[in-house]
């Protein structure tokens, strides 16, 4: 290792999903080691063998990978290394820093002493030692406690700088004194303000989806998440929003993480979303998209569909659920559109004229989006009702829906065949 590289790490315990906190932290450990073109090193804090599981492993690399967080080395499994926590453990037995309990190691915590946490966020943070009973150095069943766990792998790791949630601010002193007592140098210490929901509590189940894993199965794109929680701890500046990673690894500075707490809301990263869809490439978008939809979709038809709504819709499920008309012949149609539907049909002179529309369309040999459109105008002007009349009782029989892209693409786009088809039910 040479002097001065940067070595981070990100340290999950696999006891459940990639929370939206940890993601954010794993990104930040990321973007410094990319920034100062240090290193990424992964540590899996699989200790606790009861809840500890190989899916939520699993999950948590994919969620990171998808994240576009890649890491440096092999990763580290803090369960193959019980015997490397007990040599250094022994060590503070020797010096008479440790007592046993038992086949527990315990570490005798001095008294009356101030620890001085410097934290590149928060800056000095005072401890008293008095404030910290006795450590637990390896528990009973030969596995260690997470702190010592945690100084004994961040040394041998050759980690530079700890980022991580500002939860374990009250860890570090602890951490502290086992440096000393080992007689390490200690690593830079950033802790991250920990990330809150919209209304001011602890981010929790209760303000929606907390995983990583669900934001992705219901069709947010991975830039756009990562975009958001980067926003959730550092800025931009001059009120800029939406960043690729590649721009914010050349200006990320780990002095620059903000330090007031976060507050996450789902709207601003359905918006976030929105935008990065729009920015997307149409075919990339409808490579997404193709499972979802339906099968064997011709990919031609299926980009212009994203093409129609790209700019319409905050995810991908939503799309999915904006766009079934023209992807399966039964459709929903929503309550209140079908309501609509027969308060304008309900009207003879409308139901007349809606009746015409279909026939001059029959005749149409160009069934493109402006002979369509001039066959309504002209229908509407001969019955002397608002074109309105005619385009939202079609819009619903040919889509299921009130809103939705201009209604002479979407008919353009589905064909004369199907609308036709669509509109005859109704007549
Ligand atoms: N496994 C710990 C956590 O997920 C790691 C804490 C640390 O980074 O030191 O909170």
């Amino acid at each position: 290792m040479t002097e001065g590289t940067v070595r981070v790490r990100f340290a999950p315990s696999p006891t459940g999903y990639l929370h939206l906190g940890s993601a954010r932290t794993a990104l930040f450990n990321w973007l410094y080691a990319r920034h100062t073109n240090g290193k990424l090193l992964l540590r899996i804090e699989d200790t606790d063998k009861t809840r500890s599981k190989g899916e939520f492993l699993d999950e948590i690399l994919d969620d990171l990978k998808w994240l576009g967080i890649d890491w440096d080395e092999k990763p580290i499994f803090q369960s193959e290394r019980t015997s490397t926590y007990k040599k250094y453990a022994s060590q503070l037995l020797d010096k008479r820093l440790a007592y046993k309990e038992g086949e527990a190691i315990i570490f005798k915590v001095p008294k009356s002493r101030n620890i001085k946490v410097r934290d590149i966020v928060h800056g000095e943070i005072d401890f008293n030692t008095d404030e910290i009973k006795d450590q637990v150095l390896i528990k009973s069943d030969g596995f260690p406690a997470y702190n010592f766990a945690c100084v004994v792998d961040d040394y041998e790791m050759g980690i530079t700088h700890v980022i991580r949630g500002a939860d374990h601010i009250s860890n570090t002193p602890k951490q502290l004194l086992f440096y000393e007592a080992l007689e390490l140098n200690p690593p830079k210490f950033a802790h991250m303000p920990l990330m809150m929901g919209k209304d001011g509590a602890k981010l929790s189940k209760r303000h929606g989806a907390v995983a990583v894993v669900e934001y992705k199965k219901e069709g947010f794109l991975p830039e756009a998440l990562s975009n958001y929680l980067l926003l959730l701890g550092w800025s931009p500046g001059k009120d800029r929003e939406i960043i690729s990673l590649e721009e914010v690894i050349k200006l990320f500075k780990i002095e620059d993480i903000s330090n007031v707490q976060a507050r996450f809301d789902i709207d601003k990263l359905r918006w976030i979303n929105g935008e990065c869809i729009k920015n997307k490439d149409t075919k990339v978008l409808a490579n997404l998209l193709k499972d979802k939809v339906a099968k064997d979709i011709n990919q031609n038809y299926l980009e212009k569909v994203v093409d129609l709504y790209k700019t319409r819709f905050h995810t991908l499920s939503e799309l999915t659920t904006l766009t079934k008309a023209f992807f399966i012949e039964d459709f929903p149609i929503d309550v209140e559109a079908q309501k609509k539907l027969e308060k304008y049909l309900k009207d003879s002179k409308t139901k007349k004229a809606f009746a015409e529309f279909k026939t001059d369309l029959e005749k149409l040999k160009n069934f493109n989006k402006e002979n369509i459109e001039k066959i309504c105008r002209d229908i509407a002007k001969k019955y002397n009702i608002k074109p309105a009349a005619i385009i939202h009782p079609t819009r619903v029989a040919i889509s299921g829906k009130i809103v939705g892209a201009g209604l002479f693409e979407m008919m353009e786009l589905l064909g004369k065949k199907k609308v036709l088809e669509r509109l005859e039910k109704y007549l």
